[in-house]
C-alpha cells in the first residue's frame, strides 16, 4: 500500500487539494476539525483564473448549477453613486480568457468540492479531527491528533486556514496580526429585496477608508453584500478578534457609512442578518521555503492568507491545489515534488496578497489620490481594470 498523503482541514483549499490530488491518483487522507463541513452564508467570486480550473477538473456542469455568471463589474462612488468605471465580464471573459467569470455561494463551492472528493474514491475525509502537530523524518510525516493519537503519511499539507496549527509548527511566526479593516457581510433572496436594488452584476462602491462589493449568487436568485470598512471607532477596534465570526447588527455598519449615497444605504438597510469579520493579516510570502519544507507544506490561507480585496484568496487556495496535484503526478509523493509546488507557488502568491493589499489603498483613497485613481478609472477603463496576469492563469 502507498502512504497517503496527509492533509490538515477541508475548507475550500483542503478539499481542492484533496481532489487535485486524487484525480493524479495520489491517495489522501484530509482531517477536519469541525464535526460537520459547513461554510459561513457569504458569496465568493472566481475570476477565470480559477473557473478553469474547475472546469477542468470536470466541475462545469455542477459550477453552472449553482453560480451566477455576472455581465458586469461596475465601479461606482460610494458618496455620489456615480459611475466610474466598467469592465465587461460574461462573453468577454469567456472570449479573453476561455473561462467565465463566476460568482457562487460558499456553501455551494464547498458542496461540489465535497461531491467531487467523494466521487473519485481515493481520497478519505475525517471529521471531527482537530490537529495538534506533526513530525517528520526522511521516510514519512506523522500528524498529531488531538485525542492523542497520530496518522503517517508519506507527505504534509497543512490546508487549516489563516492561523494554521501546521504553519505555526513549521514557520514558527506566531499568530496572524489584527487590522482595523471590518468586513460586514450579509446574504438575501432577491425576491426579499425591492426591485428597484436587485442586481445581477458586480458591483463595487468605493468611498474613503470603505468599499462595499455586491454580486449575485444562486444562479442569479440571491444577492451577497459585502461592506468592507476601515473602522472610525474606537469601540469597532476592541473586541475578540480571534474568531472568525461574529454577529452584527446593521445598525453597526449604517453608522460606520453615514453619508454615503441613499441608494447604497438603501441596499444596506434592506439586508438583513450582518455578520462580522475582523480581517487579520501576515507578512508577504518571501520563499519557496515559507510553504514547503521537507514532508511539510502550506497550502490556501495557511501559506498566504490576504486581504480580500482582490478577491482571490480562495482563487489562490485552488491554484496551489492545482500545482500541488501537477507536482505530486510528476514527481511522486515525496520532498522534491514538494519543493516543485512551493517553487511553482510562492511568487505568483506573493504577487496577488501584495496587490490586494494595494487594492486597499486605491479603494478606499482620499484626497488627490482618490482624484487620480477617479480621473484614471474614467481615461483607461477596462485597461486599469482588467488583470491577464491574474486572470490568465499562473
Ligand atoms: C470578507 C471576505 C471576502 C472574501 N471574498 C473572496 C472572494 O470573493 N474570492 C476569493 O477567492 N476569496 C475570497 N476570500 C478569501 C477566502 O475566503 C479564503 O482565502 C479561503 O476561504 C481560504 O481557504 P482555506 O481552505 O485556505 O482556509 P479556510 O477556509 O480557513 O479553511 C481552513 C479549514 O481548516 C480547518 N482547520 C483549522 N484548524 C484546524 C486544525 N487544527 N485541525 C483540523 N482542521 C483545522 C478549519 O475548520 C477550516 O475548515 C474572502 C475572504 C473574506 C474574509
Amino acid at each position: 500500500m502507498r502512504q497517503p498523503v496527509l492533509l490538515a482541514g477541508a475548507g475550500i483549499g483542503g478539499l481542492a487539494a484533496a481532489l487535485a490530488c486524487a484525480r493524479v491518483g495520489v491517495p489522501v487522507q484530509l482531517f477536519e476539525r469541525s464535526p460537520t463541513l459547513a461554510e459561513m452564508g457569504a458569496g465568493i467570486q472566481l475570476g477565470p483564473n480559477v473557473t478553469r480550473l474547475l472546469e477542468g477538473w470536470g466541475l462545469q456542469t455542477a459550477l453552472q448549477a449553482v453560480a451566477a455568471y455576472p455581465e458586469n463589474l461596475l465601479i461606482r462612488s460610494a458618496e455620489s453613486g456615480t459611475l466610474l468605471g466598467r469592465l465587461r465580464l460574461g462573453e468577454q471573459a469567456l472570449v479573453r480568457y476561455g473561462a467565465p467569470y463566476a460568482t457562487v455561494h460558499r456553501a455551494d463551492l464547498q458542496a461540489l468540492l465535497l461531491q467531487a472528493v467523494q466521487a473519485c474514491g481515493s481520497a478519505q475525509l475525517q471529521l471531527g479531527q482537530a490537529i495538534t502537530g506533526f513530525d517528520q523524518d526522511a521516510a514519512r510525516a506523522c500528524l498529531h491528533h488531538a485525542d492523542g493519537h497520530q496518522t503517517q503519511g508519506a507527505l504534509l499539507v497543512g490546508a487549516d486556514g489563516l492561523s494554521s496549527r501546521v504553519r505555526q509548527q513549521l514557520l514558527g511566526d506566531g499568530p496572524p496580526q489584527p487590522t482595523r479593516h471590518l468586513a460586514y457581510r450579509a446574504l438575501l433572496p432577491q425576491a426579499a429585496l425591492p426591485a428597484a436594488l436587485r442586481c445581477q452584476d458586480v458591483v463595487v462602491w468605493l468611498g474613503v477608508g470603505l468599499h462595499v462589493v455586491q454580486y449575485p449568487v444562486r444562479g442569479g436568485d440571491w444577492l451577497n453584500v459585502v461592506a468592507l470598512v476601515e473602522s472610525r471607532f474606537e469601540d469597532s477596534k476592541t473586541g475578540d478578534r480571534s474568531g472568525w465570526d461574529h454577529a452584527a447588527t446593521g445598525a453597526d455598519l449604517l453608522r460606520e457609512l453615514e453619508g454615503e449615497t441613499p441608494e447604497l444605504l438603501a441596499l444596506l438597510q434592506a439586508m438583513d442578518g450582518w455578520r462580522l469579520w475582523h480581517l487579520q493579516i501576515r507578512q508577504t510570502i518571501s520563499s519557496a521555503a515559507q510553504m514547503a519544507q521537507g514532508r511539510v507544506a502550506l497550502l490556501g490561507d495557511a501559506a498566504h492568507p490576504m486581504l480580500p480585496y482582490l478577491a482571490q484568496g480562495a482563487g489562490m487556495a485552488i491554484e496551489d491545489a492545482q500545482a500541488l496535484g501537477q507536482a505530486l503526478a510528476q514527481g511522486g509523493a515525496t520532498p522534491a515534488a514538494l519543493a516543485h509546488y512551493a517553487q511553482a507557488r510562492w511568487q505568483r502568491n506573493a504577487r496577488v496578497q501584495r496587490r490586494a493589499l494595494r487594492n486597499g489603498r486605491i479603494f478606499h483613497a482620499s484626497g488627490p489620490t482618490r482624484w487620480g485613481r477617479d480621473l484614471a478609472m474614467r481615461a483607461l477603463g477596462e485597461r486599469l481594470l482588467d488583470m491577464p496576469w491574474l486572470y490568465g492563469g499562473p
